[in-house]
């Protein structure tokens, strides 16, 4: 045991600069240690580490271990584990705190039970017991439904992990004095199990979440990651950000950025959609200056409809993906009678236009001109010029963007729309031979620039070969069957989700290959408007 009062802290410096965890944890150190007039501590592992040493002085430790080796450049838990447990014997600290960063939760448990002593994870209080001078916490228990109070055994080191954000640190002092020991000792490379082959940082949100218009959030109700991918494809449907209670960071749904509460970010959207999560506390901390907030929870007393202007009671698993995809229907519905007027050069009123709509829905979606213009099979520069409306691209760019947005082509019309077309069912719909049937989906479109058709091709092996050839260009995006669609000599065979676009006035066969029903939209417009 050592002849002064220490309390040892991890000095978790990967992030150092963004993520101030260590100096949190400081902080406490050094409050506990000033109580018995004893020694704030910073074990320190790394290689050229002396910057983030004299850091950690100026933010309060009166000492820093520094240990400087090349194979400790990277976190490795092995060997970190044994090298701080070598440590902890020769100097025998009484108390040693960590950050409850990934690290920190896959250290700590390692080093306590090889030392044999106590841990407690997630602290939000530390305190010294005025009569038995033993460390005591609280800590959240029961999925947060209760703070455990907590004392430690005879045993020491006295470990605990303390959360992000529930402390603060102690801000950088210059005249703070300390020491910095480096201490030499053989770091065995047989002990490394793991080897870190790359480590990349992860981007940064396009607007910070503080900032964001929209945000979508979620928590534990959205079950898992890929329930949680609802909460970011929406984000990313309505242009907004994502959020996370504490549940969904900690189980790495997504990352600690997207945290909102007491111990996260404050956010202030004009919109907050919160799905799956109770509406606890130090949440709700964090939504307090959200203008509208529509919350989805799939119990009825959630606490959280008691602050939200719109609730839906629904399993957000559920309603999420039908949310979304109503919205993809929507869009390429807007972004098609934004086509339609830009050909026809129609007055649609309001200040969108087919190229502003196709920018914004790029930039929610953060690709760059570049990006989209290879998933479209374009160059920035024809990107570039469609948005700023300078020219109108051909109809087969339509169905090019709705796969890059993936928004839903067969979901052309509006509602409405398809109910006036099931009004004029039969002047729209014709059947052509006794196994092909097409239906427009533009009815009453006929002299417009685009028309598009729902084909459907009857599974017989021997049916009549439909054969066309009209002017213009033509787009065909298969939705369920096979398709041999031949061009002059030429035979192409399309699978569901597979698209053709030619010049129609080259002759086109169509035939179902398959035993199934074959069904085809598609899109035709005569050529003078084509630039
Ligand atoms: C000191 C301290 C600081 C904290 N700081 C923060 C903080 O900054 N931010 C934070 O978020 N938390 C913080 N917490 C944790 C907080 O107390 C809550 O535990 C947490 O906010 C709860 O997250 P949740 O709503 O996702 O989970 P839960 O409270 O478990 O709620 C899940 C909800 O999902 C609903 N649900 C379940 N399944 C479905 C489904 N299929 N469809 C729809 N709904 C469903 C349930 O009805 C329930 O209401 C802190 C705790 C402490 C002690």
């Amino acid at each position: 045991m050592a002849d002064d009062f220490q309390v040892w802290v991890f000095g978790d410096h990967r992030n150092f600069f963004q993520d101030r965890l260590t100096l949190q944890v400081l902080a406490q150190a050094r409050r506990l240690a000033d109580k018995r007039k004893g020694l704030a501590v910073v074990v320190l592992l790394g290689h050229e580490v002396d910057d983030i040493a004299k850091e950690y002085i100026a933010h309060g430790a009166h000492r820093v271990l520094k240990i400087d080796h090349p194979l400790l450049a990277n976190y490795q838990v092995d060997l970190f584990t044994s090298t701080i447990c070598d440590l902890i014997h020769e100097h025998g600290p009484d108390i040693f705190l960590l950050g409850g960063s990934d690290f920190g939760r896959e250290l700590a448990p390692r080093v306590a039970k090889r030392l044999k002593v106590g841990l407690c994870a997630d602290c939000i209080e530390l305190e010294l017991d005025s009569e038995t001078g033993k460390l005591t916490a609280s800590s959240p228990a029961f999925g947060g439904s209760v703070v455990a109070g907590i004392a430690w055994s005879e045993s020491r080191p006295w470990m605990a992990t303390i959360s992000p954000g529930i402390f603060k640190e102690q801000g950088h002092n210059e005249s703070f004095r300390g020491e910095i020991v480096r201490v030499e000792k053989n770091i065995d490379e047989a002990q490394i199990r793991v080897r870190t082959v790359s480590s990349f940082r992860e981007p940064k949100q396009a607007r910070p979440l503080e900032d964001a218009n929209v945000v979508v959030a979620g928590g534990r109700g959205m079950k898992d990651v890929n329930g949680f991918h609802y909460v970011r494809e929406l984000a990313m449907m309505l242009g907004g950000e994502v959020g996370a209670t504490r549940p969904a960071v900690d189980e790495h749904w997504t990352s600690h950025d997207n945290l909102i509460g007491q111990t996260g970010k404050s956010i202030k959207p004009r919109m907050l959609i919160t799905c799956g999560t109770s509406g606890a506390i130090q949440y709700t901390a964090g939504i307090k200056e959200a203008e509208t907030i529509v919350a989805v929870n799939r119990d009825p007393h959630a606490f959280i409809f008691q602050i939200a202007d719109l609730g839906v009671v629904a399993d957000a698993n559920s309603f999420l993906p039908a949310l979304i995809a109503e919205i993809k229907g929507h869009q390429f519905q807007e972004i098609a009678e934004l086509y339609r007027a830009s050909r026809t050069q129609e007055d649609i009123g309001g200040d969108s236009t087919f190229g502003r709509r196709i920018k914004s829905l790029r930039e929610d979606r953060k690709l760059t001109t570049g990006q989209l213009a290879s998933q479209t099979g374009e160059t920035p520069e024809f990107i570039d010029r469609v948005e700023k409306d300078t020219i109108t691209p051909p109809v087969s760019f339509l169905l090019q963007l709705a796969r890059a947005f993936d928004i839903d082509p067969s979901n052309f019309l509006s509602k409405q729309e398809k109910i006036e077309i099931g009004e004029k069912r039969h002047e729209s719909f014709f059947k052509r031979t006794q196994d092909y049937s097409y239906r427009t989906l533009t009815a009453g479109a006929a002299d417009k620039h685009l028309r598009a058709f729902m084909v459907t091709i009857e599974p017989k092996k021997r049916h009549k070969i439909v054969e066309y050839k009209h002017p213009g260009e033509e787009f065909i995006y298969v939705m369920s069957g096979e398709l041999e669609i031949t061009l002059g000599s030429k035979a192409h065979h399309l699978k569901p989700g597979e698209t053709i676009h030619f010049n129609s006035e080259t002759k086109h066969r169509l035939r179902n290959i398959c035993e199934e029903k074959c069904e085809l939209i598609a899109f035709s417009t005569p050529p003078e408007r084509i630039v």
